[in-house]
């Protein structure tokens, strides 16, 4: 709570501000404000109640048309490296922080996206279209499902607004519905937070912006100084490579991973052109406008974390100055992903045991699964039908995955043989029976992830103000690991419609 002068005056004129870490903004109203939907697992975090979520004032307050009183919304401050290169200041310009509440134990940050334009919007308008918001809304909450690190959401609203993209049919300017998420996290810190103050050489408010992220999200860690500093950056290191072990394992592919997109509690931030991965192949991104590098692909995700994890440690690195030490503790890191990404894999097929010959396992499957499209879902969760006594083929049971089965004859064909009888064998080693290791198996092997056509089959509906595929999906993926019965078609392969479309993130 800070006390502001009663004559302040909220600029939202586009501008570099220096020395600062937010700027107060209001909300824009807008025209037409209508409620879509709300989580109840996040309203229950917040303390509110689905009676709370029907009223006027809850309308309001997340569409941006109220403010909710003794609070002052802001945008923040931030920088990033964007594609590899310093992008200077960028900071919240379609976000604003509306409040913080606490409830049992926890604070929680309610930030809108798409509420106007803020000091940081730089050349765009603030504001965000229905399909990614859709996008945003649905994949936050599944990801949480799923167990994986990451911001929330707690609405989505129309705001009645048209929103004007560039994607212009017959050169006429094409109008989509504007919309609001509010998303939710203990914090929207990133570490183009920190980058920036580093850059502007401003070592007051980088210390300022440090000093208070130890005191507000790392407590336990103690009171500042050189020391808590490289404890901090190990832990920042710890849970972001824990957040992307974590998309490894569901084939979740992010698609931005800058550095302005990158939680400093290691969670998932930035619902943007992100995807999953349908054939297995470490090469895909769902960012076209990474087609060429393919900076952002699937499997470079972890080595990416590494790299803005050095860019984290520069811009501390006035506070701390010990060189060796932050060199040392990214070297543990890249020791550690190679293990981390070893024993995620090995979850997945169901091994606990330790075999001299288990990174070779994984590397002959990863080979194999990329040779032939093969549905990365499909394959994990029905791997676990997988008998230690089966007869030497094991296809049978994954046949489902290929996308094109008549492929799967010949060399492959060998190939897939061949790796069964080593999987089969390698089992022999695990003690649990073929029932307790495919219960493992489905903790770790989702059955229903957001896969892209469905989200863009929940956007289709809605455009034609259709809202129940929204509802469906959002239901389905609350369970991700439970068997369904009515939602089997959910549980096949993308259509072939569906190919190459990809959500966009605008
Ligand atoms: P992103 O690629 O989504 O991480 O966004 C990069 C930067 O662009 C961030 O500073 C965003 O706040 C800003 N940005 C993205 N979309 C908009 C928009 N429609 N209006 C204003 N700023 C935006
Ligand atoms: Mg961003
Ligand atoms: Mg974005």
């Amino acid at each position: 709570n800070i006390e502001l002068p009663a004559d302040l005056i909220t600029a939202t004129s586009r501008r570099q501000v220096p020395n600062a870490c937010f700027s107060f903004v209001k909300p824009k109203k807008t025209a037409k404000p209508t409620m879509l939907h709300v989580s109840p697992e996040m309203l229950s975090a917040l303390g509110l109640t689905t009676k709370d979520a029907e009223s006027d004032a809850f309308l309001k307050v997340f569409t941006g048309n109220e403010v909710l009183p003794n609070t002052n919304p802001y945008a923040m401050c931030y920088g990033g490296h964007q594609f590899g290169n310093w992008a200077g200041q960028l900071g919240d310009g379609r976000a604003i922080n509306l409040a913080e509440v606490e409830h049992k134990g926890k604070t929680w940050a309610l930030q809108l996206k798409g509420a106007g334009e803020t000091p940081y919007s730089r050349t765009a308008d603030g504001l965000a279209v229905l399909r990614s918001s859709i996008r945003e809304y649905l994949c936050s909450e599944a990801m949480y499902h799923l167990g994986v690190p990451t911001t929330r959401a707690l609405s989505l609203a129309l705001s009645g607004d048209q929103v004007l993209r560039d994607i212009m049919y017959n050169g006429n300017p094409d109008f989509e519905k504007g919309a609001i998420v509010c998303r939710v996290a203990p914090s929207f810190l990133r570490f183009g937070s920190y980058e920036i103050f580093a850059a502007r050489k401003d070592m007051g408010t980088l210390r300022t912006l440090v000093d208070y992220t130890l005191k507000q999200h790392y407590p336990h860690l103690g009171e500042p100084s050189k020391d808590t500093y490289l404890q901090f950056f190990k832990e920042i290191g710890e849970k972001s490579l824990d957040m992307v072990m974590h998309w490894q394992r569901v084939g979740f592919v992010h698609g931005v991973m800058n550095t302005d997109n990158m939680s400093i509690l290691g969670l998932t931030i930035d619902y943007g052109p992100y995807g999953w991965l349908e054939g297995y192949d470490h090469g895909w991104t769902p960012n076209t406008t990474d087609s060429g590098q393919k900076r952002y692909r699937y499997g470079t995700q972890p080595e990416v974390v590494l790299w803005n994890l050095f860019q984290l440690a520069k811009a501390l690195y006035p506070l701390i100055e010990e060189t060796e030490a932050l060199e040392l503790i990214l070297k543990n890191f890249r020791d550690k992903l190679g293990k981390a990404r070893l024993v995620m894999m090995k979850s997945k097929l169901g091994l606990v045991e330790t075999d001299k010959k288990d990174a070779q396992l994984v590397d002959e499957l990863e080979t194999v699964l990329q040779r032939s499209e093969t549905d990365m879902t499909l394959f994990f969760r029905n791997l676990g039908n997988f008998k230690k006594k089966e007869a030497a083929d094991g296809v049978s049971v994954i046949a489902d995955a290929f996308y094109s089965p008549r492929e799967i004859t010949g060399k492959l064909e060998d190939a897939w043989k061949d790796w069964f009888l080593k999987y089969r064998e390698r089992l022999k080693k695990e003690i649990p029976n073929d029932d307790d290791r495919k219960i493992a198996m489905n903790t770790v092997n989702p059955k229903y992830v957001l896969r892209n056509y469905m989200a863009q089959l929940a956007i289709d509906a809605a455009d034609k103000g259709d809202y129940s595929v929204i509802e469906e999906l959002f239901i389905l993926l609350k369970q991700p690991y439970e068997e369904q019965k009515d939602a089997e078609k959910w549980f096949a392969k993308r259509p072939e419609w569906a190919r190459n479309k990809v959500g966009c993130s605008m």
